[in-house]
């Protein structure tokens, strides 16, 4: 079956309506296009838990704070859709940037606290951007769920704060990073990459797992992540922005591993930015799994 595409608000709204009044429950998967397994295996969470699943895609020129990132960005629509139609999603939402923005557009959307520091350090604006536009789709579609990649892991912490301060009805439901079979985190930018580049790419995750094993076993903080930046630019990456450990449920700093944790990377590989973050659990956590498991 084909994905039915749809670019007019007011459209989407009228189906939509349908679909509630019908009692189903609906879900929406916000993306940029250029559509890879990590976007398809939250359609696929999407329709396990949703009667109807919506797609969109919008290359939202707010959330760019880089003008040659955003015209280089990829334009995949027609297999973008050819991909939806495959895995059984209901609506591709692909609005004209005019019709979001329309002239006179003058509104933002702000959230502190989790957009501190990380990306939104190195990225002015970009978060306010995901907050305006991730506001203006839950609005659109007035879907119940909304899911969300870890992939993009301070953004999730974003998206699920602008919810709860405003009070949005929809419940966001993070889903697990999807990899390359040589670990790297798939992504639209990796299309970017040179074949060297490529080559090199999977030895962020390498050097990040191996750092969340060196903190879990109780290595001293500072230290080890000062190994691991040294070790990312041995690699071959030209700068690393951040690479932090942060708390797992609330994103604060955190200089010793007393509770469950994440380890947030970004560094650059020639023109190309690369992001990834693993789970980092406390050794106590781990003696915890590891009981529970064997119980
Ligand atoms: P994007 O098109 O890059 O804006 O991403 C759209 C959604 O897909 C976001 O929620 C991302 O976090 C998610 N996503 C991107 N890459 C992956 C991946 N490798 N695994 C899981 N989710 C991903």
């Amino acid at each position: 079956m084909n994905v039915a595409i749809v670019r007019i608000v007011a459209e989407l709204r009228s189906i939509v309506a349908a679909w509630h009044r019908e009692g189903l429950k609906i879900a929406v998967v916000p993306t940029m296009g250029a559509l890879h397994e990590g976007h398809l295996s939250l359609v696929s969470a999407a329709l396990a838990k949703a009667d109807r699943v919506i797609v969109t895609l919008f290359v939202n020129p707010k959330q760019f704070n880089n003008a040659e990132d955003l015209a280089a960005y990829p334009r995949t629509e027609q297999e973008d859709a050819a991909k939806l139609a495959s895995v059984g999603a209901h609506i591709l939402y692909a609005p004209d940037a005019a019709d979001m923005y329309p002239q006179g557009f003058a509104t933002k959307v702000s959230v502190s606290g989790p957009s501190d520091g990380l990306c939104g350090a190195f990225r002015p604006g970009h978060f306010d951007g995901v907050a305006t536009v991730v506001t203006k789709l839950f609005l659109q579609t007035g879907a119940d769920l909304a899911f969300f990649g870890e992939k993009d892991f301070q953004q999730l912490h974003v998206v699920r704060r602008l919810v709860r301060d405003l009070d949005i009805p929809i419940e966001i439901i993070g889903n697990p990073t999807v990899r390359e079979s040589d670990g790297l985190a798939m992504s639209s930018r990796n299309t970017r990459l040179s074949s060297a580049e490529r080559r090199t790419a999977p030895k962020l995750p390498e050097i990040l797992f191996k750092t969340a094993r060196r903190l879990t076993s109780g290595e001293l903080v500072e230290r080890t992540l000062r190994e691991a930046r040294q070790a990312i630019l041995a690699a071959g990456f030209s700068k690393v922005e951040y690479l932090e450990l942060r708390a797992d449920d609330d994103l604060v700093s955190i200089a010793t591993l007393n509770r469950p944790a994440r380890l947030l990377v970004a560094a650059w590989l020639g023109q190309t930015r690369l992001i990834d973050n693993v789970e980092v659990r406390s050794p106590q956590r781990l003696d915890q799994i590891l009981k529970q498991a064997a119980a």
